[in-house]
């Protein structure tokens, strides 16, 4: 009798991915990064940013902004500031936190994914992916996760997850309390 109840309160629950909450990541990401970089470039005195000429120095300062605010955020915290603020994180195919190595080769796919395609690269793959990876998802075997939607299999509530209950493999429905199963990784079957 009690089995049966068990069962009857756990299912597999349907998740929508979180594309809306990776792409305010990304524009709060982007719009901060060229900001700073801007702001770097005037402090080591450049002068305009419209007669550009570009020296070395520009170039390392440039880069420097890049690393700090890419790879090593990424590599302490597993989230940059836009990932933090959307409710995201990036983790490697066993859930865990990426190495530096990995946060830095991740983001040097940004240059295809956003940079040099105005983000129409990272778009499609996103879309038409197996687990909404993009490119350098992909290349990198990472995910980032948090902020799917997911609907309770047996009240049909929705709520948003954090990175951590999606790591979690079942959250409790607040609802009704009953427990849904989720692939922590794989969006699709
Ligand atoms: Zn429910």
């Amino acid at each position: 009798m009690s089995n049966e109840k068990i069962t009857l309160h756990r299912g597999l629950a349907e998740l929508k991915p979180n594309l809306s909450a990776r792409f305010w990541a990304m524009f709060v990401d982007l719009f901060l990064f060229y900001g700073l970089s801007i702001a770097g470039l005037f402090l080591i005195g450049q002068k305009s940013i419209t007669s550009f000429e570009i020296s070395i120095l520009d170039c390392v300062t440039m880069v420097a902004v890049w690393i700090l605010y890419f790879p090593v955020t990424e590599f302490l915290f597993g989230q940059t500031i836009g990932y933090k603020v959307s409710g995201l994180k990036v983790v490697d195919t066993q859930g865990k936190e990426i190495d530096f190595t990995k946060a830095f080769t991740r983001r040097l796919y940004d240059l295809i994914d956003f940079h040099f395609t105005l983000g129409v690269v990272a778009l499609i793959t996103t879309l038409f992916s197996k687990n909404n990876q993009r490119l350098a998802d992909m290349a990198t075997n990472t995910f980032v996760i948090g902020g799917e939607s997911l609907s309770c299999f047996s009240c049909n509530e929705t709520f948003i997850l954090e990175p951590n209950e999606r790591l979690n493999g079942h959250i409790e429905c607040p609802n009704c309390q009953a427990e849904n199963e989720i692939d922590p990784l794989k969006m699709h079957s």
